[in-house]
């Protein structure tokens, strides 16, 4: 579930939409929690579907760390790429705010950290001065935000957190432990939660 001090807007014909705040959102907020209403997409429940149905996947879905896509029911779907990404952490079963975002401006996140497929590599038009002008698939995306996801991470119990219902303690806790670990280190931690 997205922050509820968002709203999907239009940002232009090329990009679509997106999610931007309403409201100020410090840094450390949680941003977006995986919640029972998500649809995990497994390989098996994928196999029957033809390839008719490969890009919409790949426009809305993303990929977690145990090779699922997963579907989400809100804006969370909606939130677009930056290479200068203001949220982060979906690897942990939730996202927290990188930096301060204020209102009207945009929750993002790198694309690069969601296990992009070969086929799924895009030019990026972000405009971040750090833009890394093609997005593909980046073992080392995850390393990149790992000073700034430890920060937010440090600053959760100091901000307003609405999310904070669909984050069980025990997940916020495997979280905190998996974010320094290689990717498949993560996955056996967060699933064993
Ligand atoms: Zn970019």
């Amino acid at each position: 579930m997205i922050h509820p001090d968002t709203e999907v807007r239009r940002v232009d014909d090329v990009v679509g939409v997106g999610v931007f705040a309403t409201a100020f959102i410090p840094r450390g907020t949680l941003t977006w929690a995986l919640d029972p209403l998500d649809q995990l997409l497994t390989p098996e429940r994928l196999a029957p579907l033809g390839p008719q149905w490969d890009a919409w996947l790949d426009h809305h879905t993303y990929h977690d760390p145990a090779g699922n896509r997963v579907l989400c029911w809100d804006a969370g779907r909606s939130m677009n790429h930056s290479c200068r990404p203001t949220c982060g952490g979906s690897d942990l079963g939730f996202e927290v705010a990188l930096v301060d975002i204020h209102p009207g401006e945009q929750l993002t996140n790198d694309y690069g950290t969601l296990h992009l497929e070969a086929s799924e590599g895009f030019t990026c038009r972000c405009g971040a001065v750090e833009c890394r002008g093609v997005v593909a698939p980046d073992g080392s995306a995850w390393q990149r935000w790992l000073p700034e996801l430890r920060d937010a991470l440090a600053s959760m119990t100091t901000v307003p957190q609405p999310l904070a219902p669909l984050v069980t303690p025990a997940v916020l806790r495997a979280g905190r432990r998996a974010v320094g670990l290689p990717a498949t280190e993560r996955r056996r931690r967060l699933h064993a939660v």
